[in-house]
């Protein structure tokens, strides 16, 4: 059988074959400096296929400095072709919703688990794949090494594959979101996740939806005095 390289199928084969895909974006990390220069990296990043199809890399996007970082899955059709993370609708839902809670008016730094877009075309239009648990992986290193450049204080994981990449793989996130979680390697940070926004924006009851998101980015803005953060294990 013939398959795409870097397909969900080549995946399987290849793992059914025993075999190690070797996707990691490691390599292509600058050895020292800061956001600039991961920045500038991840656009030559050839950690795992992703890169070919895409129209570019989207790093995060905020100030250095910010408290708060929102990470979400991979970028969105309009945020491939703008090369900038939560542009399209989904962002702008994100951003209505930040602003009901206590995180309005702090500045964010915006942030994707997976830095190239997936998706297959259909005629003249690109639909969002999510990405394999492979290339999340792949792409890991890329957001362990933003994180430790940025050390936040208020982490929110937006749908699964963030959920996957900043707590395990084991992570569900409909069983752990909306309540203070314990992040690994930022023990003074408050961790929360909930559901990506455009989940919400799929969902039959975007209305309840929508609220479940605001419910769960205020826990994130809570005090710390207010909530005690629950453990996952991190696989
Ligand atoms: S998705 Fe991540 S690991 Fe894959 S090529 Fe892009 S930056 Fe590299």
């Amino acid at each position: 059988m013939t398959t795409t390289p870097g397909s969900d199928a080549d995946e399987a084969e290849a793992a059914g074959a025993g075999l190690d895909t070797g996707y990691d974006a490691t390599p292509y990390l600058p050895p020292r400096g800061g956001l600039p220069a991961h920045r500038k990296t991840v656009t030559d990043c050839r950690g795992c296929p992703l890169f070919g199809p895409a129209t570019r890399a989207v790093f995060g996007d905020g100030p250095a400095t910010a408290r708060i970082v929102l990470v979400g899955e991979q970028p969105e059709d309009q945020g491939d072709r703008q090369v900038a993370p939560f542009v399209g609708p989904a962002g702008r839902l994100l951003r209505k919703a930040v602003e009901e809670t206590g995180l309005a008016g702090e500045p964010v730094y915006l942030i994707n688990a997976v830095k190239h877009f997936r998706f297959v075309e259909r005629g003249k239009r690109r639909i969002h794949e999510a990405p394999s648990l492979r290339k999340e992986t792949a792409c890991q290193p890329r957001l362990a090494a933003e994180m430790r450049l940025l050390r936040p204080e208020v982490v929110v994981a937006l749908g699964a594959t963030a959920g996957r990449a900043l707590f395990g793989t084991s992570f569900r996130v409909t069983k752990e979101r909306g309540r203070p979680l314990h992040l690994p390697g930022y023990e003074k940070a408050r961790a929360v996740a909930t559901l990506h926004p455009s989940s919400v924006l799929r969902s039959d009851d975007r209305r309840s939806a929508y609220a479940g998101l605001v419910a769960d980015l205020r826990v994130a803005a809570d005090p710390p005095a207010r909530t005690g953060a629950a453990r996952v294990s991190p696989t």
